[in-house]
């Protein structure tokens, strides 16, 4: 059997050897060939041979893929797209790895994976403007305000006050699990606006500027050792009305739009290399044939299984996501993605024993995302177990799929009518 590292690794190898590709890189794209992926093909050629990767600054290189409308390509022209289906962008991104270009993923997560989404759905060309392309240079990183110590699961059921003021609002309160709060230039926060309405309705959306007065980034330290995430405190933090993304009290449908990006990132960081780490270590064993031994290898097979459904059910989402923003099957691919990293780590630890337990280092790794290939098995086993809590617990994403995609009957919601400042809390 092929561990599914290596199979991508060939998949992107027969592509890049497609002849239509190879003459659009190399600018070759004739008219008789001309479509969506030869024409963004062209593109990567002429940005790769205009900006050579390995003398170019990864501002300058980040920002000329964004002029080039290489970043999102399915946002229109100008904002760093070309107005194409999103499913291209896979093409463009696979095809300037290949060519060791830099990418802003690992470093930026919210911004790419969620703030960009929700300032382009919902900000205006001006806001665009401003923000995408620092983000998309990471010359800006973001970073996500939406839970609360009262708040998580719930968290149209938030705390934070901002009360309007002028051409201001003034914002207090308190989120918690800020994710690179303490690196990052703004905040996509959401916050109450208006308490005598239901909790979804008196709600309005913001990108805070994170060095504002009054803004606090306090570390928390985690169960591996990192310390990525921050409570943050807000006290009369005031953030210009210009900064307000969608309709005064309208928050709530642009943190949907936030959290459906949130969940397709998620999914889309299925963990091949946690499959092949495991195939490496069951090869490297010296007993393959005890009943512990046996035991331990039908758990390979049967999360091989999974693996390979869960990499199957995710491209046929992708492939049937013809519109630009993302729906319910984010979450689909987060509870699945979620479940077999979970159930590899577990593999992976108890295929290593003893040596599972050791991870040397253990010094706080500050809030750097990086590479989970790259991670000791110990951390990224301690790590694992976040995975399906953070953008959304599997139970929330179970009840969105049962509600959403299958259409069961909902959740019980017995204050979702009743106006958030009559809503009994502790
Ligand atoms: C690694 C990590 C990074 C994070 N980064 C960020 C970030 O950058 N920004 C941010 O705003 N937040 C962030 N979060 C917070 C995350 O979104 C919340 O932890 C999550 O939404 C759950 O909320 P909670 O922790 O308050 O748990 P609760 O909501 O209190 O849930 C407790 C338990 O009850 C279950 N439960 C709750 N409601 C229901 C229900 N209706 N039906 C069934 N079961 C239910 C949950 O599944 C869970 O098991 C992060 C979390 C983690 C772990």
């Amino acid at each position: 059997m092929t561990p599914p590292a290596e199979r991508s690794l060939r998949a992107r190898e027969d592509h890049a050897s497609h002849p239509a590709t190879v003459s659009a890189i190399a600018g070759g794209a004739s008219e008789a060939v001309s479509s969506p992926e030869t024409e963004v093909l062209a593109r990567v050629g002429a940005l790769l041979a205009e900006h050579d990767p390995t003398t170019t600054s990864e501002v300058e290189f980040l920002g000329a893929q964004y002029d080039a409308g290489l970043a999102w390509v399915h946002f229109e022209k100008g904002f760093g797209g070309l107005g194409l289906g999103p499913a291209l962008q896979e093409v463009i991104d696979a095809a300037l790895r290949d060519a060791g270009a830099p990418s802003g993923a690992d470093r930026n997560p919210v911004g790419y994976g969620h703030g960009a989404g929700s300032v382009y759905t919902h900000g205006t060309d001006e806001q665009r403007r401003r923000w995408l392309r620092p983000l998309f240079t990471c010359e800006e990183l973001w970073c996500q305000l939406f839970s609360e110590p009262g708040a998580g699961s719930d968290v149209a059921g938030l705390a934070t006050i901002a009360v309007r003021d002028g051409d201001e609002w003034v914002v207090n309160g308190q989120k918690i699990w800020s994710s690179g709060a303490m690196h990052a230039r703004w905040g996509i926060l959401i916050a109450r606006t208006d308490p005598t309405q239901p909790k979804h309705r008196g709600i309005t959306f913001f990108v805070a500027d994170m060095h504002a007065p009054g803004l606090e980034v306090r570390p928390i330290r985690e169960m591996t050792g990192g310390a990525h995430f921050n409570e943050t405190f807000f006290t009369d933090v005031r953030i210009p009305d210009a900064h307000r993304l969608g309709g005064v009290g309208m928050g709530w449908s642009v943190a949907v739009t936030t959290l459906m990006y949130e969940r397709v990132l998620v999914s889309d960081q299925q963990e091949e290399h946690a499959g092949a780490q495991a195939i490496a270590l069951w090869r490297a064993r010296d007993d393959r044939t005890s009943p512990v031994a046996l035991a331990l290898r039908d758990r390979l097979v049967m999360a091989w299984v999974e693996s390979e459904a869960t990499r199957l059910l995710l491209l046929r989402a992708k492939s049937l996501r013809s519109k630009a923003e993302p729906g319910a099957d984010g979450s689909l691919g987060k509870l699945a993605v979620t479940r077999v990293g979970q159930q590899l780590a577990n593999l992976c630890v108890d295929l290593s024993g003893p040596d599972a337990v050791v991870d040397a280092d253990y010094t706080p790794h500050g809030g750097k995302f990086g590479d989970r290939a790259e991670m000791p098995l110990p951390r990224r086993f301690l790590n694992s177990v976040s995975s399906s809590i953070s953008g959304g617990t599997s139970e929330i994403m179970r009840n969105i799929i049962g509600e959403r995609v299958l259409g069961l009957p909902g959740d019980i919601r017995v204050d979702k009518d009743v106006p958030w400042n009559e809503v009994r809390r502790s």
